[in-house]
């Protein structure tokens, strides 16, 4: 492709994205396909000549986009959302226009610099504490995921427990420990790491917070080490994937100290709230006792997809457990110790220039452009909650502090197994029609529906409309 043809189609697909992006709400939320229905209409070989791009562009509206689940989508509550916006997608593109393979300073000074000034600009607007600089012992670094981050600091964790774990494996039994609402990534984390999921202990919760109740982690640390185990890494959530409920993070951390024990804060949807001083009250416990911490701009910060923000307190461990130079990244700069090697701070060696579009982002909004989009989405998820508690035919989980509202509808008469199988049908019919996207979570055995706003496409009236079609619904 010449520069002067992608010119040409750059432009279509601008344009393509432009008008996707402003049509959006005519398309079903979520996809209506059935297994297999994309697959079946491509061909099954690759093309022996080179084709069109408009061949490209024809096929998206045709045979993908009846596949798409619209993400972005102002009737899009499921999951999390995973937000993006204009200056995102134009940053994304940038940086996959300049093509750069960031993976060590001297492949890309900019792609290194770049990143170190973004987390360190996004640590500050989040009241998060001046340790987690880089000129400082800590730092920040942008991974794909909550994911990796977590499995990163699992990693630093065992090499600050003194076993040179990196070195010699893992030697004696580790413990990690979280609570039955903590994301999956950490059993993952544990698997991958080597500890072992039979290793990851569940701390109880307290019933009605549903945060971790410290005590009982003083506990299973305890019984861990007279058990002759090393208790490794507990792992603190501020907002849980179900229900957004917080951890304690403030006495989990002072058991952690007492302990020796890594804490890892996983704040992967709610951290980003932080840019609001109001709602910065959920870092409480963070600047004194979190030795790792993570927020994901790209589910609710208009940043596309992925971009995954990690902080460490002490950035030493993690480089000793990660870092290997072998003789062809060997290069001057790295040797001087004057600059930032990240592929020391992931798990894969090679990295996009992800900062772009975060930087993107935090020049086009500002910091009041982010709060406003927060505070924005927390106060539909507010007014929508305040429906619900004024309805006596449902049932709202409280606290909701964040913009996800957890709610069921009442079927007094009903035993348990059957409301919980009526709501999923309820989901079931909303999801089905179209025009909303819901999911569920499962709390004392009780179904919850799962109301996230996140899109910054999504106006009152969408709320509104959603509650009125999940009212005639139940
Ligand atoms: N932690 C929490 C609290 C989450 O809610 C999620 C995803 O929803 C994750 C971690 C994993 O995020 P990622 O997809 O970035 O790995």
């Amino acid at each position: 492709m010449s520069p002067e043809e992608f010119r040409r189609v750059g432009k279509q697909v601008v344009d393509w994205i432009a008008d996707y992006r402003a049509g959006i709400e005519s398309f079903p939320v979520r996809s209506q396909v059935g297994p297999g229905e994309v697959r079946d209409a491509l061909p099954a070989h690759p093309p022996e000549r080179g084709e069109d791009f408009d061949q490209v562009l024809r096929d998206l509206d045709e045979i993908l986009l009846p596949g798409v689940t619209h993400w972005q989508h102002p009737g899009f509550f499921a999951y999390f959302p995973a937000n993006s916006s204009g200056p995102s997608i134009l940053g994304d593109l940038l940086s996959s226009g300049l093509g750069v393979q960031g993976m060590v300073w001297a492949t890309s000074p900019a792609c290194t610099e770049l990143e170190t000034v973004v987390v360190d600009w996004l640590a500050e607007l989040l009241g998060l504490p001046a340790h987690f600089r880089t000129d400082a012992a800590g730092g920040g670094v942008i991974q794909d995921s909550a994911s990796s981050a977590v499995l990163v600091a699992c990693l630093a964790a065992l090499q600050r427990t003194g076993e040179d774990v990196a070195r010699r494996g893992i030697t004696r039994r580790h413990a990690l420990y979280v609570s039955a609402h903590t994301h999956s990534s950490l059993e993952r984390a544990a698997r991958l790491a080597g500890i072992g999921a039979d290793n990851v202990r569940v701390v109880d919760t307290d019933p009605e917070t549903l945060g971790m109740d410290p005590r009982h982690l003083d506990e299973l640390i305890a019984a861990d080490v007279e058990a002759g185990a090393v208790p490794t890494m507990v792992c603190a959530t501020i907002g849980t994937t179900s229900t957004t409920a917080i951890d304690p993070v403030r006495e989990i951390g002072e058991v952690c100290r007492r302990r020796g024990v890594w804490l890892h804060v996983d704040a992967a949807y709610a951290g980003v709230a932080a840019v609001c001083p109001e709602l910065r009250w959920i870092n409480d416990g963070v600047a004194e006792f979190a030795d790792s911490y993570c927020t994901n701009p790209h589910k609710w910060l208009l940043t596309n997809f992925d971009c995954s923000a990690l902080w460490l307190a002490d950035r030493a461990p993690m480089i000793e457990a990660l870092s290997i130079l072998p003789e062809y990244l060997r290069n001057e700069a790295s040797e001087s110790g004057e600059v930032i090697d990240y592929r020391d701070w992931q798990v894969p060696l090679g990295r996009r220039f992800r900062s772009l579009k975060l930087w993107s982002v935090l020049r086009w909004y500002g910091a009041e452009g982010l709060r406003a989009h927060i505070r924005d989405t927390v106060a539909l998820a507010q007014e929508f909650a305040g429906w619900v508690r004024g309805d006596p035919d449902f049932e709202l989980l409280e606290p909701h502090p964040f913009a996800l509202v957890c709610f069921r509808p009442r079927y007094p008469d009903l035993p348990v197994d059957e409301a919980n199988e009526r709501t999923h049908r309820v989901m079931n019919a909303l999801n089905d029609s179209g025009d909303l996207y819901l999911t569920h979570t499962k709390i004392g055995g009780r179904t919850l529906l799962r109301l996230a706003i996140g899109s910054p496409a999504t106006e009152r009236r969408h709320v509104q409309d959603a509650w009125e079609r999940i009212r005639r619904a139940t």
